[in-house]
C-alpha cells in the first residue's frame, strides 16, 4: 500500500522538492494533504496535479480563490492556520512533511506526533525553541521525527545501529556562506542579493540570510542538542565549504562516522520518506576524484558573531533560544529591507538577549508568549539605533 504524506508548506522550497521526490517514487508514495500560506495560485496547480483529499490555504482571504478553483474536484478545502494544525491529525495520513518555516510549526508538530505521525521534519525553528516540548511528546509518541535537515540527516544517519553507544561529540559542517573569505568592510556594505547568493545550497530567502551569518548553523547547534539528547559542550562547527561531508560523529573508540553527498536536498527529503528504506535518487554519483580537495577550517565567530549568541543561548537554555530566534527573525526582515546591515544583526540580537528575563522551564505558552515579547523588543531596538 502507498504511504500517504502531507507536505505542509507544499509551495516553498521544501515541499516543492518534496512532491518532486514524490514524482520519482509515484509507486510508493501519494499525497493526502498539501498546505501553503500565500501561495494559491502554486497550491491550486499542485492540488490538480496530485488530487489530494485535502487542501489548506494559511491565508483565510485567500480561501474563495482556491475554494473556486477545486469547485469541480472532490478536494476538501480548508482555510487557517488552525485548519492546518487540526488536518494534520487525520487517520488517512502516515507522513507529515513539515516544510513550513518558523514557529507556526509548533503546533502541527505536537499534533502529528500525538496521533502518531512519522514526521520529516524540515523546519527548525520549532525544535530551537521548544525542543523540550516536542522532544517530550516525541518520547511519548510512535511516531518518530526523521530530520530533513542535512546536516541532522546526517547525524541521524550516522547514528543508525548505535543505540546505546557514547558518543564524544558530533561536528556539524557549515559551508561558510557567500561571506567565508569577505573582510568585514564587505560585509557591512554587502545588500541583499549578495547574501542571498548562497554558493552551494538552493534555499529559501530567510535561510539563506542565516547561512551567510552563520546564524543558520547556531539554530543547528540547537536542533541537534533536542534531536540528539546532546550536551553544548559536545556539538561542535567545522568550516568545509564544499558541502559534500554533512557532519560527524565521533565515538569514544576514535572512530568517526559521516554521510557524504552531494549538496541536494531531495537527498535527505528522500531519505526521509523512505525511512528505514533507501530509494534510488537518479542523482549523479559522487565522484570523489572530481571533489577530491575537501577542505575544513575553524569557524571565524569574530566575524560571526551570531554564532557564538546561538551557543551562549544554548547553554543559557530555558526561553532563551526563543528569544535568540525571534529576535534573529526581526533583524533578518529588517535587513531584508535595507534598514539595518549584515553586521547588526548579532549587536541587535544580543541587546533583546539581554533585556528579557530567563525563563528556566517554560511551558509552550511562556515559549509563545517570550516569542511575542522578544519581536516587540527587537523591533524597539532596531527602530531606537536608527
Ligand atoms: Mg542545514
Amino acid at each position: 500500500m502507498k504511504k500517504r504524506v502531507a507536505v505542509l508548506g507544499s509551495t516553498g522550497s521544501i515541499g516543492t522538492q518534496t512532491l518532486q521526490v514524490i514524482d520519482n517514487h509515484n509507486s510508493l508514495f501519494e499525497v493526502e494533504l498539501l498546505t501553503a500560506f500565500n501561495n494559491c495560485t502554486l497550491l491550486i496547480e499542485q492540488a490538480l496535479q496530485y488530487r489530494p483529499n485535502v487542501v489548506v490555504i494559511g491565508n483565510s482571504n485567500l480561501y474563495s480563490t482556491v475554494r473556486d478553483a477545486l469547485e469541480k474536484t472532490d478536494i476538501k478545502v480548508y482555510a487557517g492556520k488552525d485548519a492546518i494544525n487540526q488536518v494534520v491529525e487525520m487517520d488517512t495520513i502516515d507522513t507529515v512533511v513539515i516544510g513550513i518555516a518558523g514557529i507556526d510549526a509548533i503546533e502541527p508538530i505536537i499534533r502529528s506526533l500525538q496521533n502518531n505521525k512519522k514526521i520529516a521534519l524540515a523546519n527548525k525553528e520549532s525544535i530551537v525553541v521548544a525542543g523540550s516540548i516536542i522532544m517530550e511528546e516525541a518520547v511519548k509518541s510512535s511516531g518518530q521525527i526523521i530530520p530533513i535537515d542535512s546536516e541532522h540527516s546526517a547525524i541521524f544517519q550516522c547514528l543508525m545501529g548505535e543505540v546505546g553507544n557514547a558518543i564524544s561529540k558530533i561536528v556539524l559542517t557549515a559551508s561558510g556562506g557567500p561571506f567565508l573569505n569577505a573582510n568585514i568592510s564587505d560585509i557591512r556594505s554587502a545588500g541583499t542579493k549578495e547574501a542571498l547568493n548562497h554558493p552551494n545550497w538552493n534555499m529559501g530567502d530567510k535561510i539563506s540570510i542565516d547561512s551567510a551569518t552563520l546564524m543558520n548553523k547556531g539554530l543547528e547547534a540547537i536542533e541537534a542538542h533536542w534531536l540528539f539528547d546532546i550536551p553544548a559542550d559536545k556539538i561542535d562547527v567545522l568550516i568545509h565549504p564544499q558541502s559534500i561531508i554533512h557532519s560527524l560523529v565521533y565515538f569514544v573508540d576514535g572512530s568517526v562516522k559521516t554521510q557524504l553527498s552531494y549538496p541536494d536536498m531531495k537527498i535527505p527529503i528522500q531519505f526521509a520518506l523512505g525511512y528505514p528504506n533507501r530509494m534510488k535518487s537518479g542523482l549523479p554519483e559522487l565522484d570523489l576524484l572530481e571533489k577530491s580537495e575537501l577542505k575544513f577550517m575553524p569557524p571565524d565567530v569574530k566575524k560571526f558573531r551570531n554564532l557564538a549568541l546561538a551557543f551562549k543561548a544554548l547553554k543559557s537554555g530555558g526561553n532563551m533560544p526563543c528569544i535568540l530566534n525571534a529576535a534573529n527573525d526581526i533583524a533578518v526582515k529588517a535587513f531584508m529591507e535595507e534598514k539595518i546591515n549584515l553586521l547588526d544583526i548579532p549587536n541587535i540580537i544580543e541587546k533583546s538577549m539581554d533585556s528579557i528575563p530567563l525563563i528556566k522551564t517554560p511551558s509552550l505558552q511562556d515559549y509563545f508568549q517570550t516569542d511575542i515579547v522578544a519581536r516587540e523588543i527587537t523591533l524597539e531596538i532596531i527602530n531606537n539605533s536608527r
